[in-house]
């Protein structure tokens, strides 16, 4: 179930699923556009206004149920245990909300001692229902090895939100995670526009009829990721959805196959102790 959201695309305000809505009725997709995931985060400080936006749109849908929505939200810091729980209670009071879909742990910063608190927090908070997977963010491969060479597999993390696009590959996590079974959500999947005029990426939307965003977009969903692009235009949002009826060829895929510049649109922390 945890890999559900893996045909799931994230937008910051209004959010939609994405499960390739060709090969649906105009019926399903229309309702298939309801089903939605939210990333949100402590550290952003607008879980109040996410819950406040889930709870008027289920208000105006009444015939959505909250179990089509997918909310995640993120722990800020690895304090400890106690700390870890608390943080979570408030960002559900926040919310407003009776559970979570994820809960992820926003970066390994705070050293392994913190980390493990935190992990034993979360998996508490999984058992206890309110949060229905967990799962971790910007973790390197060491981060994730101290999780899951003592644990048995369905104490793993669900997924590790990433930055992962052409110009950044974070080949070593993405190898690590696929080994494991671990959903590699992406963050940034756009490069927040920093590489929109490469003359590879220009060339290919050319060919296609594209936009290079949409084929940021598309090369992330073949590489098995689930992309979650920010953007709170409309159009923007429409057409970053509008990449499930066509498909790269592996010609292409190819050609945007050695691009990695290790590129850092935001932060790394993927490295440290
Ligand atoms: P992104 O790569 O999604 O780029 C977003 C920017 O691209 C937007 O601000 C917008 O200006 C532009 N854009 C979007 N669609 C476009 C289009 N079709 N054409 C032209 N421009 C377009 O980068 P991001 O915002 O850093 O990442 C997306 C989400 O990932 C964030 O909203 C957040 O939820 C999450 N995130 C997580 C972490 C983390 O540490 N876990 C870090 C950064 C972001």
């Amino acid at each position: 179930a945890d890999l559900n959201i893996a045909s799931r695309i994230k937008f910051k305000k209004v959010d939609i699923f994405l499960k390739g809505v060709y090969e649906m009725t105009e019926a399903e997709a229309e309702r298939s556009v309801f089903n939605a995931l939210e990333d949100t985060a402590e550290w952003y400080e607008n879980e109040r206004g996410v819950g406040k936006g889930v709870r008027r749109f289920l208000t105006a849908h009444p015939d959505i149920p909250r179990s089509d929505l997918f909310i995640e939200t993120k722990l800020k810091t690895n304090r400890g245990y106690e700390q870890a729980k608390k943080s979570f209670s408030k960002s559900l009071r926040n919310l407003g909300l009776e559970y979570v879909d994820m809960y992820l742990i926003h970066s390994p910063l705070g050293g392994p001692q913190m980390r493990e608190e935190s992990w034993k927090a979360l998996l508490d908070l999984k058992e206890s229902g309110t949060v229905r997977s967990i799962g971790v963010s910007n973790y390197g491969t060491h981060h994730m090895a101290q999780i899951t060479t003592k644990r048995p597999q369905e104490e793993w993390p669900s997924i590790n939100q990433v930055d992962v696009h052409p110009f950044m590959r974070h080949q070593d996590i993405v190898d690590f995670c696929g080994e494991h079974g671990i959903l590699i959500q992406t963050w940034g999947p756009l490069a927040r526009g920093m590489r929109f005029n490469h003359p590879r990426i220009k060339e290919i939307a050319d060919k296609k009829g594209k936009s290079p965003a949409q084929i940021f977009l598309r090369w992330n969903i073949q590489k098995g990721h689930a992309p979650i692009p920010k953007s709170v235009r409309k159009d923007r949002i429409i057409e970053n959805s509008s990449i499930f009826d066509w498909e790269l060829s592996d010609e292409d895929m190819n050609y945007l196959e050695d691009l990695n510049e290790d590129l850092v649109t935001d932060w790394d922390v993927t490295m440290v102790d």
